[in-house]
């Protein structure tokens, strides 16, 4: 019986406490989870792995979270990764922005830790439609 192989997820974010809850809760459902604190490390990583899903704060030191999804889509690797944002903001404009960058999906945190497992296995099984 092969082991079926772990779905890979990178998470872009640079408050750790959130960073360690998210690789915490998605680690739990079975996901192997990268953890990077800010877009020129979640750059420099991805030219070594092709994660199924990246979870992408906006609120970064240096890039933000949009200027490092438009560079991600601008590799046609990564053209078809759900890219889902993290945002603290409540800000009117920020769902539209995220998806104008890219983004798949809009999160807003604090995160729901029940529901949260369930929005990234939809995305990942809306990916193999
Ligand atoms: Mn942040």
């Amino acid at each position: 019986m092969a082991d079926k192989q772990k779905q890979v997820i990178m998470a872009v974010e640079d408050n750790e406490d959130n960073r360690d809850l998210i690789i915490k809760i998605l680690s739990h459902r079975g996901y192997d989870v990268i953890g990077v604190s800010d877009g020129s490390e979640a750059l420099a990583r991805l030219s070594e792995v092709v994660p199924d899903l990246i979870l992408m704060d906006i609120n970064l030191p240096g890039m933000d979270g949009y200027e490092v999804t438009k560079r991600i889509r601008h590799d046609e690797t990564f053209a078809e990764i759900p890219i889902v944002a993290l945002t603290a903001h409540a800000m009117r404009g920020d769902k539209e922005k995220s998806l104008a960058a890219g983004c798949n999906a809009y999160v807003s945190k604090p995160i729901n830790v029940h529901t949260f497992p369930d929005v990234i296995a939809g995305l990942l099984s809306g990916k193999n439609r």
